[in-house]
């Protein structure tokens, strides 16, 4: 089939399709599409996919195509990439806190609609900001404040397979819908692991339903100051905390990472972020007075946080209320990323590879817990695009960091679909 043929059936299917092939991104790696093909139905994704089946083009689908730093506006190999965006109905269970997206449905969108139906769950935003895909951020894994690990938040999966054809992995379609909601799983052995970081290569989520998070009456944000060596026993505070539940929220950075952001702090060592919830003000004193018990007994020192967390597209010089303008930046990034258990040790020598690396001594990393047992390393390298010897500066940190990932034979967490190297 011919490239012309190929976008007049397309368009014929009723879908909206660029031309692409100059689309901006913010990683190097990868290549822009020849067309993005924006269904505005289901029905009409059906036809689309159909077609591009048939047509032997490799393609692959996003939601919302901001996974900004992994693979936004890019494949592996020449192609088409079908986006998802113009997909967006939303339902929400207000009594069990359930919300069922499809790919299109921002964070913002999610809780203008939770603001008006008075629920008392709301879903944080990424890092990336409100006018995200729920949807896309929960299929790569993405990290948000409190929740940790999403795989478990997401269920009652309707998927396309790549042939057009609809399905509900592990359910006969016969079940009550609020039941398929309710259960973090389907009755039985399931494959629903498989539908996560596909990169878009694999069968296409077009609806999944997300568990939402209690919002808590009372909060607090608390701050432990380091010094600017990670040691074990900050890491050992750290995850006494999480184990005995005294945090909803928490996050590691060093002073680069907040200089990066443009946040003026004076403490110029590590600064572990703990988010503090409770019900009622006096389980809120009960909590803020057992984590100063736990960071004493570790001699580490407290503090209140009084400044907002910054938005954290500032990296980029970025701003999250206006995401069309990330790709287009001058400065571009890349994510690299580890997964490493919650053991001291190994993050203490992890963390000294890295700061001992004259290349990656002074990236602004983060480390976020996914649960009590495992962390993930996260170091953004930001890059002038214009800049030749600043692209050949980002090669070498790759290089450098992959290297030393590879020497502690950790995982990356995510790497996109534009990366190989899961
Ligand atoms: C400065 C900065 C800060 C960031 N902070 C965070 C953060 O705090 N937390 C975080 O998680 N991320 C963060 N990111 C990374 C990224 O921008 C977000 O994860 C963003 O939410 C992903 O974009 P999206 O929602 O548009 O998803 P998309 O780009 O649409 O999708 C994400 C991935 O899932 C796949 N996918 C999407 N939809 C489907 C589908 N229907 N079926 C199958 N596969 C699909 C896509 O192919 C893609 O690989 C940050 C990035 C930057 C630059």
């Amino acid at each position: 089939m011919s490239g012309a043929d190929l976008f007049d059936r397309l368009s014929n299917a009723g879908a909206v399709v660029t031309p692409a092939a100059s689309a901006a991104s913010t990683v190097l790696v990868g290549h822009a599409p020849e067309w993005l093909v924006e269904p505005t139905s289901l029905h009409q994704l059906g036809a689309v996919v159909r077609i591009l089946d048939d047509s032997g083009i490799p393609w692959r689908v996003d939601s919302r195509g901001r996974n900004w730093g992994y693979d936004d506006a890019r494949l592996r190999t020449p192609g088409v990439i079908v986006r998802l965006a113009r997909l967006d109905r939303l339902s929400l269970d207000v009594e069990l806190g359930l919300a069922t997206v499809q790919p299109g449905v921002t964070f913002a969108k999610l809780k203008e609609a939770l603001t008006e139906a008075g629920a008392r769950f709301y879903l944080p935003p990424p890092g990336s900001g409100p006018h995200t895909s729920v949807l896309g951020n929960a299929l790569d894994r993405g990290l948000l404040s409190g929740l940790g690990e999403r795989e478990r938040h997401c269920r009652d999966f309707l998927v396309m397979e790549r042939d057009g054809s609809l399905h509900r992995p592990g359910w006969t379609g016969a079940e009550d819908a609020r039941v398929r909601g309710a259960l973090p799983y389907p009755p039985g052995p399931h494959g629903q692991g498989a539908l996560f970081q596909t990169a878009g290569y694999g069968p296409v989520v077009v609806e999944l339903t997300h568990v939402l998070q209690v919002a808590t009456a009372q909060a607090m944000r608390l701050v432990v100051l380091s010094g600017p060596v990670l040691t074990e026993e900050l890491v050992r505070c750290w995850r006494e905390l999480l184990l005995e539940g005294l945090v909803s929220g928490s996050l590691l950075a060093p002073q680069a990472r907040r200089r990066a952001q443009g946040t003026a702090i004076a403490h110029d060592g590590l600064v572990l972020d703990l988010s503090v919830t409770a019900g009622s003000v006096a389980t809120l004193r009960a909590k803020a007075a057992d984590v100063q018990r736990v960071v004493r007994q570790h001699g580490q020192r407290l503090a209140l946080r009084v400044s907002e967390h910054p938005d954290d597209l500032r990296i980029l010089g970025g701003d999250g209320e206006r995401p069309e303008e990330v790709a287009q930046l001058a400065s571009g990034l890349e994510w690299h990323t580890a997964a490493l258990p919650f053991a001291p040790s190994m993050i203490v020598a992890f963390a000294k590879a890295v700061q001992a690396e004259a290349t990656l001594a002074d990236t602004p990393w983060s480390l976020r817990p996914l649960d009590d047992r495992a962390v993930v390393w996260l170091s953004p390298f930001v890059y002038r695009k214009d800049d030749p010897a600043d692209i050949e500066r980002l090669r070498r940190r790759s290089a450098a960091f992959d290297r030393i990932r590879g020497e502690f034979h950790l995982p990356t967490y995510r790497s996109g679909g534009a990366r190989g190297g899961r």
